[in-house]
């Protein structure tokens, strides 16, 4: 059976205190967990402390940079395995796991390395009151040991996202892998001893939250900063931790985002583009769209169009050819989905298709499969609109003006993303500035470039990483003043 083992100081660490992986798509156990304690985070910090003392602390702006290079070449060399291993864990489509996760979970240290190296800082030269010079400068030092705690949807894609700029300035980090998805962080170990990375720099810990490792490093004194994706109940309660010491959080949290489909939009662009943001990684996408709101003339053609491909979708395991839709996570997160289905219809949902378990042959039948799911018809009120599901699912709900979807779709508490779907390139703007969120595609969804800013308004998150604005948590600015 295989052990996933904590990473620490440059070692693979078992604890004894082990839980079960279990495979979502037929709930079979794959492999054992290693729980950290207190004890284990207290090596990984002291570990972590001593690497930004040695010689990852002296090291040049530039060695850092190859080695990041080093580590995402390695992880390409060796993407079969982080693919399986992506796989194993989640159980989504092969096809999203090879052209996302593992591409951009490489693509994450290579993109930040350069960005390092090539942004600089500000320099401002004044006149003094007495008429003398001065020039002030900013210079980058890392924040120190970083606490890096991860969600399952998006295992490797999501944790390097963090890690590489991380370590890109300077910091070392101690990850936190989902208890779901204990595998890509763990692999990434081996890739970090591989190509010289000093011990200490890139540490793991396994576990969960509240008493366990999440909680433990949180609180831990000698963490620095915390960046956190996740559930924003739980980024609630790591910002109380971080309170201590007025650590300093950077947060990518929950989502419940807005779809909004004009009339005048390319009608089979926009229907695609809202397939995939409402059923890709089974709905496990905090991107993902699960209110869908369409202008009134177009409204019963795109709700039949949607359903038509909602039906056509394949369900089933990774290696299936031409799935497009593998399980849930885990028998928790599918009873949490099925408990949002039935209160749909009590609700009084029309439902459009979907709304159950499909027929899975053989060992699927004990996957965490359900169906791709469509509603019409519930109060804006309803909790299938108010909460975040983060299953396969949407409610589309007609709209007449452009005033009125703006103010339907910021009718929510949270602000992460918004996709708009128009040809008319006034409405795109006005909407898109109009829109409360920190993240808005038109005519697009999930397009991203690393180089731009990431995160959400509202109760979606603290802060933004990407380009530069991850160097802006990742280090502390200090301004020097020089009189000449
Ligand atoms: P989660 O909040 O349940 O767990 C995330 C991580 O936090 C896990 O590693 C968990 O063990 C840990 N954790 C839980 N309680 C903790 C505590 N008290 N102290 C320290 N650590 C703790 O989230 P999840 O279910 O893994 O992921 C799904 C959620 O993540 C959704 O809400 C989704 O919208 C959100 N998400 C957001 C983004 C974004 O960029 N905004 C991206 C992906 C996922």
């Amino acid at each position: 059976m295989k052990q996933f083992l904590n990473f620490i100081n440059g070692e693979f660490v078992a604890t004894g205190r082990t839980f079960e992986k279990r495979a979502p798509a037929n709930n079979q156990v794959i492999g054992q967990v290693h729980e950290a304690g207190q004890a284990e985070v207290d090596a990984a910090v002291a570990a972590g402390r001593a690497a930004l003392k040695g010689e990852w602390g002296r090291m040049s702006v530039v060695r850092r940079a190859e080695l990041l290079h080093a580590v995402a070449d390695e992880i390409n060399r060796r993407f079969d395995e982080f693919l399986a291993a992506e796989l194993a864990d989640t159980g989504k489509p092969h096809s999203l796991a090879s052209h996302i996760d593992i591409p951009r979970g490489a693509a994450n240290f290579k993109v930040f390395a350069d960005i390092v190296k090539n942004v600089p800082t500000e320099s401002f030269q004044m006149t003094t009151p007495d008429g003398g010079t001065a020039i002030s400068y900013a210079a980058r030092s890392p924040l120190g040991v970083i606490g890096v705690i991860c969600p399952w949807n998006l295992p490797l894609l999501l944790m390097t996202w963090k890690v590489g700029p991380a370590l890109a300035c300077g910091n070392t980090v101690i990850v936190k892998p989902s208890e779901e998805t204990p595998a890509t962080a763990t692999l990434l170990g081996e890739v970090m001893n591989a190509v010289g990375i000093p011990k200490g720099v890139y540490q793991v810990l396994h576990g969960f939250g509240p008493g366990s490792a999440g909680e433990f490093i949180t609180r831990h004194p000698g963490i620095n900063g915390i960046t956190f994706t996740g559930e924003t109940r739980t980024g609630e309660a790591i910002m109380a931790a971080a309170a201590k010491g007025v650590r300093p959080v950077s947060f990518e949290l929950g989502g419940k985002n807005a779809g909004i489909v004009f009339a005048d939009a390319d009608f089979d662009k926009a229907v695609a583009g809202i397939t995939r943001s409402a059923f890709e990684n089974c709905g496990q996408v905090c991107l993902g769209t699960e209110r869908v709101y369409v202008q009134r003339p177009i409204f019963e053609k795109f709700v039949q169009a949607l359903k038509d491909k909602a039906e056509s979708l394949k369900i089933g395991p990774s290696e299936l050819p031409g799935v497009g839709l593998g399980p849930l996570i885990s028998a928790e997160h599918k009873a949490k989905v099925l408990g949002y289905y039935a209160q749909a219809v009590e609700q009084g949902a029309t439902v459009v298709t979907g709304g159950g378990v499909p027929d899975m042959p053989g060992e699927y039948a004990q996957g965490h499969f359900v169906q791709p799911t469509i509603w019409t018809g519930l109060p804006e009120t309803a909790s299938v609109i108010r909460e975040e599901i983060f299953g396969p699912c949407c409610h589309i709900a007609p709209f007449d003006t452009e005033e009125e979807a703006i103010a339907l779709a910021n009718a929510t508490d949270y602000g992460l993303a918004t996709t708009v779907w128009t040809q008319n390139l006034g409405t795109a703007h006005r909407v898109a500035n109009a829109i409360e969120v920190g993240l808005c595609w038109v005519n697009s969804w999930f397009l991203r470039d690393l180089r731009t800013a990431f995160g959400g308004a509202k109760a979606s998150g603290i802060g933004r990483e990407g380009g530069v604005h991850s160097l802006e948590f990742y280090t502390e600015t200090k301004n020097i003043m020089i009189r000449l």
